[in-house]
Order: C-alpha cells, then sequence, then structure tokens
C-alpha cells in the first residue's frame, strides 16, 4: 500500500497524531474548505459571488457544496477512499458536510451519480452511493439509485485530457421516468469539471424538477 494511504486505528490519517477521529482538528485545518467559494460550482472566488465560468455558461444545478478541494493532503482521503474500500471515511465524510448544511432546506431525494454497470462490477462498489447512503441516512433523506442510469461506459474522466471531457459525459445518462422530483441533489465524490454532474442536472431539469443541487466530498480546481 502506498505510504500515504496508511491509516491506523486510534491515530490521524495525515499526522499519526493519537485521536479516536478518522483525523484530527490539527489536520482538518489543512484541507477543510473555508475559503470564499462560487456559490454555484464551488470554486474558488475571492468575492463568494458566483465565477466568470457560471456567469458565462450557467450550469443546470443551483448550488454545490464541497466539503474540500482536491489537493493535499485531502486527495490522499479520497484515493484511500476510493481505492482501499473504506466505508468508514464515508460516514465521516458525511457528517461533516450534512454540519456545514446546517439550516439549508433539505431535497426530497439523492441521487448519488451511477457507475455504469461494468465499472460497477469490477470496482464492487460506488463511492458517490456510500457517501450518499450515509448523507441519506444522518438527514433522513430518501437515495434514489433506481432514476438515473449511466448507459455508456464512458472512460474514467481522470485519464482524460481537459478537452475531450466534456464531451465525453454527453448522452452518457438515461432517467427511468419523468417528473421525479420538485427538489434533488445530485451526489458525487469528486467534482472535476463539472460536466458529470451538469450532465445529470440537465436531465433532471428537463424531466421536470425545479430545483439540483450538487453535494460532494471535492472538487478540482481548474
Ligand atoms: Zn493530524
Ligand atoms: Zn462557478
Amino acid at each position: 500500500m502506498d505510504a500515504n494511504l496508511r491509516y491506523l486505528q486510534g491515530a490521524c490519517f495525515f499526522c499519526l497524531a493519537k485521536t479516536n477521529k478518522t483525523w484530527c482538528d490539527h489536520c482538518e485545518h489543512d484541507f477543510i474548505l473555508d475559503r470564499p467559494q462560487c456559490p454555484i460550482c464551488a470554486r474558488k472566488s475571492s468575492s463568494g459571488n458566483p465565477c466568470g465560468s457560471c456567469l458565462k455558461h450557467q450550469p443546470f444545478f443551483t448550488k454545490t457544496e464541497v466539503l474540500f478541494n482536491y489537493q493535499y493532503p485531502g486527495n490522499h482521503l479520497i484515493k484511500a477512499f476510493k481505492f482501499n474500500s473504506r466505508p468508514e471515511l464515508a460516514k465521516n465524510f458525511a457528517k461533516k458536510l450534512a454540519h456545514k448544511l446546517n439550516a439549508e432546506p433539505l431535497p426530497n431525494a439523492l441521487i448519488p451519480v451511477p457507475l455504469h454497470k461494468h465499472r460497477q462490477q469490477e470496482r464492487g462498489y460506488n463511492q458517490s452511493l456510500e457517501f450518499a447512503s450515509c448523507l441519506g441516512n444522518l438527514l433522513g433523506i430518501t437515495v434514489n439509485t433506481s432514476l438515473c442510469r449511466r448507459i455508456i461506459d464512458t472512460e474514467r474522466q481522470s485519464s482524460l485530457p481537459m478537452k475531450t471531457r466534456k464531451n465525453n459525459v454527453k448522452d452518457a445518462f438515461k432517467l427511468r421516468y419523468t417528473k421525479p422530483f420538485d427538489y434533488v441533489v445530485i451526489v458525487d465524490d469528486v467534482v472535476t469539471t463539472g460536466s458529470t454532474v451538469n450532465e445529470i442536472a440537465y436531465l433532471l431539469k428537463k424531466s421536470g424538477c425545479r430545483r439540483v443541487d450538487v453535494w460532494a466530498i471535492a472538487r478540482t480546481q481548474f
């Protein structure tokens, strides 16, 4: 295992200090996001106003909530979560995000970004679904896995150059029925360009949803 992905019971994931939590309070300051961000897409925005990209091409989702930027050291947590199947991390992420949401109105359903069935079989689980299930339990929101399907096994977004990522997700998803919910939240593990969640948000809006938001563990900053 990568030395950076070590995980010891009773020790902070990052600094190995003794703690009964996954990471200690000191390390949390280094990666949990508390800087001003674009309220729509969660990119850095020093003013806290919508970023240039969202003003130019308004996404189909209204708001994005993320816990941290996908950069050192938080990205190591995501890697441990994704590739070493650490369900206890999903619970930790969910608790932190639920706390951050605080007084927000809650959606009618959570929709985890689906994996193609081949990818799901290969990996054994869908990390976005793990995260969504923990959030659903904590907040009392239904997790819906039947509405949205990934019908094309698109290549892993992370292995593609930025330019081709956007077109890659077009037509990759399909909804099984229309007029599903009034207000839904798409749950993803890491938001990169935002094109995947925007494609799903587009389909949800087209099918009659009034509002679609995005909740994710982390976001890359481009
Ligand atoms: Zn620590
Ligand atoms: Zn933005």
